[in-house]
């Protein structure tokens, strides 16, 4: 597998010099007086911004608005003379890259349900060999890091190099406060294998609602993420797609104007003297709890040997209750949350029960 190392600078392909890339539109292009007033409203507030719209919408059901087709590519030819902003739009097939391609898109994306499909992505980097368009892709609906790269791979090996991967969350059965699970640890995992890949923030479609948008803005540019995709619409209460999830251009506004860049590496000597004793103390705190948890699996080791020479079962519910909530509750009294001790303590009773099986069945 050719590794991604001509990865160009995402600054090089956006035009612009800082962080964060911001992107910002209607998930769906409807109609143009709809498209020209948004954008109109965006570029008011920052004529660097990306303008975004779907035009080809992949949608969970049939019959529901499944985007305007061709004729939007017009309304973003049109955005670009009128306001001077780059333009985006979702591929899904090899004719939507042609027909962006043909109409002067400057970026594409691909969408979270084409990048779980392997055809699909090969098809998109087919159509894209020989062409220079910076090309962005989201993590796939599932929670999977390597479908992730692995459509991100095949993208480059078509010689694509402005290349960028959109986190836009994960689905989740199940309660969640979300609409898709923010899985922070899945974009970590792409940055730590692709250091040179620009990671971007979509946390409309993390959020589904507008409230948690600003919180989770603020987290990915605290997590180092270089750029945020958020979806706009001059009325979002009509719109034809994700109503609920897209901010008016007045609050997009607000969001930029209170987003904190923090510097990745502060240049100050006394800071960085500081922040290294610090981190002294946590490697120390990090061993300590290492030899902890290896005596705490040695006595583990030790009842097994017990309860099987004695004929016991392993897993005893009661005092496995005892321990949860007295661990929960000491805790608490400590300062930690509750849900770290639970899920810290699921985490240490799964490996006791899986060291004390083994022994039994040996
Ligand atoms: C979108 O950006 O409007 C969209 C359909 O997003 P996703 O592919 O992340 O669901
Ligand atoms: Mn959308």
């Amino acid at each position: 597998m050719k590794p991604l190392l001509n990865i160009s600078s995402i600054h090089t392909w956006t035009g612009k010099k800082n962080k964060p890339i911001i992107i910002s539109g209607p998930c769906s292009a409807e109609n143009e007086t709809q498209v020209m007033s948004t954008a109109k409203a965006i570029a008011a507030i920052d004529s660097s911004v990306i303008f975004r719209a779907g035009i080809w919408k992949p949608r969970t059901r049939p019959n529901s608005f499944e985007g305007v087709g061709t004729i939007g590519l017009k309304w973003l030819q049109k955005v670009k003379q009128e306001t001077g902003m780059k333009v985006t739009t979702e591929v899904a097939n090899a004719k939507h890259v042609e027909e962006c391609l043909q109409s002067g898109v400057d970026i594409v994306w691909i969408g979270a349900r084409t990048t779980v499909s392997p055809f699909a992505v090969q098809e998109i980097a087919d159509a894209l060999k020989g062409v220079d368009i910076p090309v962005m892709i989201k993590n796939p609906v599932n929670p999977d890091l390597q479908l992730w790269i692995g459509a991100i791979e095949r993208i480059y090996q078509a010689g694509v190099t402005k290349l960028a991967a959109i986190h836009r969350g994960f689905h989740s059965y199940g309660n969640s406060p979300f609409r898709n699970e923010p899985n922070w640890e899945i974009a970590v995992g792409l940055r730590l294998a692709y250091p040179s890949l620009p990671i971007i923030c979509d946390p409309s479609h993390i959020c589904g609602n507008t409230e948690l948008i600003p919180y989770i803005s603020q987290k990915a540019l605290d997590m180092e993420m270089d750029g945020l995709m958020i979806e706009t619409h001059i009325m979002p209460g009509i719109a034809k797609s994700d109503a609920k999830q897209q901010l008016t251009p007045v609050q997009l506004k607000e969001l930029l104007s209170k987003l904190v860049v923090r510097e990745m590496i502060s240049q100050n000597k006394e800071f960085i003297d500081q922040l290294t004793q610090l981190r002294t103390h946590i490697n120390n705190a990090d061993d300590e709890i290492l030899q902890v948890l290896m005596k705490r699996m040695q006595i583990v080791r030790e009842i097994g040997q017990y309860k099987k020479d004695n004929n016991v079962t392993i897993l005893q519910a009661t005092r496995w209750e005892e321990i949860l909530n007295t661990r929960i509750s000491n805790g608490q009294m400590m300062g930690l949350s509750e849900e770290l001790i639970r899920k810290l303590y699921h985490l240490i009773h799964d490996e006791s029960i899986r060291i004390q099986t083994e022994i039994m069945n040996k």
